[in-house]
This record gives C-alpha cells, sequence and structure tokens, in this order.
C-alpha cells in the first residue's frame, strides 16, 4: 500500500524581485526540508512551488520520485471527485511567495482565453487552464488589487495632467476605463515620466483620500525607473491594500493585480499562464491590445478584493479557519496552535498539500504512525485521512485542499 502521506521537497525559484537571502520567507521555509542545501545570502529567493506543475514539481523527500509520478501510480490517494474532474493530478498550485519590490502588474486569463491562448502560442501560454489566485499574508503585505470605483477614478482625472487621459464621449463607465488603462499603458517613456513629475508638483491634499499617489509613485519609480507604465495604472487605477498576517484577497481570473511588498501562501488552480504589462522590461511585455481586451472589472472597490476567512468544520477542536474562494479547484486550511494545544482534521475527500509555517510538532496519523513536524516542512496528504496534529511549543499549518 502506497503511504498516505509523504514529506515533499520543493522546488525555489530566484527571480529579481524576490526577497534577499535569509530575509526571504520562500528561502527560510525551503531550506529547513532535509537535504536542501543552505541559503545564499546573494541570492533573491522569490517563490517555493509545491505540487505537480512540470515546470516546477515536487518530490517525494524519502524516494526522489516526482509526486506527480507517484500520483499517477496511485490514483486512489487523489479520490474519485478530484480524479473525475481533473484526473489523477493536484488541481491547485500552492506556493511560498516573498517579494521587496513589485511583481509585474498582470491579469491572468479566464478559461476561453487561455484555451485560445493555448491553441494559437502553446511555448509562451503553456495552459489552457485559468488561474484564479488567493493570497494569504505571512508578513505585513501590500499589494494592488481589482479597480477603484469609478466615481473616484474619474475625480482623480480631472486632475490637469490627467485629463487628455481620458476620452471626451460623456459617461464614465468600465469602457472608459478601459480605455483609460489603455491609453496608460500606450503612453511613451517620456510622456510617462513628464506625467508622474506633473503630478507630483501637485498638493497632495488634491488627491483627496488618495493622498499616498504621489509618494506611491515616487517609490514605484525607484524600483522600475519613472517611464514605466505600470507606475500609472498602479497608483492611479487600482485599489492599493496594506493587509496583515492571516488577511487574505482573493483575485478571480481576467482581474488586474500587482503585488508590492511581503511574504505570502498564494494558492492558484494549476496554470502558469499570464499577461503582464507593467513592472517588468519592455521586452517581456504583452501586447496592450490583448491586455485590455482580456480586463474584468471586478472587484471595483478594496473591500470586494478580501476574501474573509470563517472557521471550518474539517477542524475538530475549532483551531481551525477556512479561506474558501468562489472556485472549485480549491480551499485554503489553516490551523493555529498554542503551546500544548492540539488539532485534528477530520479526513478530507480528496488532494491536500501542506506546510508547516511556524513552529513545530508532531502528527499522527492512521496506523498509529507520528510525523515530527517542523517550521518548512512541506506534506502531500491523499484523501480520506484524518490527522491528530499537537504541539508543545505552538505551531503554525497551511493546508490547500481540493474534494
Ligand atoms: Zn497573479
Amino acid at each position: 500500500m502506497a503511504d498516505a502521506v509523504v514529506q515533499l521537497r520543493c522546488g525555489v525559484k530566484n527571480d529579481g524581485w524576490g526577497k534577499k537571502g535569509k530575509a526571504s520567507a520562500a528561502a527560510q521555509l525551503w531550506s529547513k526540508t532535509p537535504g536542501n542545501p543552505g541559503i545564499d545570502e546573494s541570492k533573491t529567493y522569490s517563490e517555493m512551488w509545491m505540487g505537480t506543475y512540470p515546470s516546477n514539481p515536487s518530490y517525494l523527500l524519502s524516494t526522489g520520485e516526482q509526486l506527480g509520478d507517484y500520483l499517477k501510480k496511485n490514483p486512489q490517494l487523489v479520490g474519485k471527485s478530484v480524479k473525475d474532474r481533473y484526473g489523477p493530478e493536484v488541481p491547485f498550485l500552492p506556493k511560498i511567495l516573498s517579494f521587496s519590490k513589485a511583481l509585474p502588474l498582470q491579469i491572468h486569463p479566464d478559461l476561453k482565453l487561455a484555451a485560445k491562448l493555448h491553441k494559437e502560442d502553446p511555448e509562451k501560454y503553456g495552459d489552457a487552464n485559468h488561474k484564479p489566485e488567493i493570497a494569504i499574508a505571512l508578513s505585513k503585505f501590500e499589494l494592488f488589487a481589482g479597480w477603484k470605483p469609478l466615481k473616484d477614478i474619474q475625480s482623480l482625472f480631472k486632475l490637469k495632467p490627467l485629463e487628455h487621459f481620458v476620452p471626451s464621449s460623456g459617461n464614465f463607465d468600465d469602457e472608459t476605463l478601459r480605455q483609460v488603462c489603455k491609453a496608460l499603458l500606450s503612453a511613451s517613456p517620456n510622456e510617462v515620466a513628464s506625467t508622474i513629475a506633473e503630478l507630483q508638483s501637485i498638493p497632495e491634499s488634491q488627491f483627496g483620500t488618495d493622498s499616498y499617489i504621489p509618494g506611491m509613485l515616487d517609490r514605484l519609480s525607484k524600483q522600475y525607473t519613472e517611464c514605466d507604465n505600470g507606475n500609472l495604472v498602479a497608483a492611479l487605477l487600482m485599489n492599493y491594500l496594506t493587509l496583515g498576517p492571516g488577511d487574505s484577497v482573493f483575485v478571480p481570473a481576467d482581474s488586474i493585480h500587482a503585488y508590492l511588498e511581503g511574504d505570502i501562501v498564494e494558492c492558484m488552480a494549476r496554470s502558469d499562464n499570464v499577461i503582464n504589462t507593467g513592472f517588468c522590461p519592455v521586452a517581456t511585455r504583452d501586447s496592450v491590445e490583448l491586455f485590455g481586451q482580456a480586463l474584468t472589472f471586478t472587484p471595483h472597490d478594496a473591500q470586494g478584493a478580501l476574501l474573509p476567512r470563517r472557521k471550518s468544520d474539517k477542524g475538530m477542536q475549532g483551531k481551525t479557519d477556512v479561506y474558501a474562494p468562489p472556485i472549485s479547484e480549491f480551499s485554503v486550511l489553516c490551523t493555529a496552535l498554542g503551546a500544548g494545544e492540539n488539532e485534528t482534521h477530520q479526513a478530507i475527500h480528496g488532494p491536500s498539500l501542506m506546510i508547516v509555517t511556524k513552529g513545530c510538532g508532531s502528527m499522527k496519523i492512521p496506523g498509529n504512525t507520528t510525523v515530527g513536524l517542523q517550521e518548512g516542512y512541506v506534506f502531500f496528504v491523499g484523501q480520506g485521512v484524518a490527522l491528530d496534529f499537537s504541539t508543545d511549543k505552538g505551531l503554525a499549518v497551511y493546508r490547500a485542499y481540493a474534494e
């Protein structure tokens, strides 16, 4: 019988926007798996991926076998409901992200557009799948997500340096916003820089409740130069949010977002498709036309981007919360235990991936086996297995699952 609970060795990525060396939570957690090399202080560590995605797969720590191969051989671990819908796979992809500057301004195509792009250019768009995602803060987490309310954007664009980006037609609706967004993304490097300079010469009070904008333009300009079109789109059109540990956002497919600074647990439907237009080199940007076409207009305020956490009935002792986005691919459990506390996860009827983000303890699994838990340890848990957690000093665990 194949083991239903297996510890994993995961891959890490080193994008330039990642935090450096030990400052990166992704690096810290990744380096704790036995056998992984230490942290190289000269490198940035942006992401750790958990799961079966082929470009950065996870391996069984005990045998070195790829998790994806293990599940193909043992499809019973995935459970019938998920296997019928997605095959013998983990249909979601959890990551730990650590970033000290803005990630590319992006959207992830919905199912219809993803299928079309994948057919036209399978090299660039490797997946026919959509990629809605959630992000849960492990630290202070700053991001841009969704659009500001239309009336706020409309009044902002009455400022002299911005007037000419607005088409002269009457109503200011979502179509107007699409045109404004495309105009900002199409502006020449000189025009972007001069618009930013003009905005910064206006008294902050004229920005109303968005008085952070001149300072934000300065901060973004220092990261990606004062010529990056993303500066204007993020600071002027999008909601700027600062979250604390445990807070979360849901980013539906086709929804505009750019993460700015922090450490997060991210989970998404299993896909790597992205359309970028800012905070990245011009040569790697996708077409403004494609980006503009794909845009959706939800959420339309900061509140709409938030994903509330609520008590989960999977936790028998009431110490488990769930982040449940309105999609079928996954939900994420969070169990936080103080010293001496314990919790039981009742059996889940589908695959799950779990990471210990803080503390240490142990986990009893059927067959009276006890598994040691340390910060950074990652596990695949097959369907139908109850888990008993206990800890002397405190423990935090995130567990993404589908059923
Ligand atoms: Zn994204």
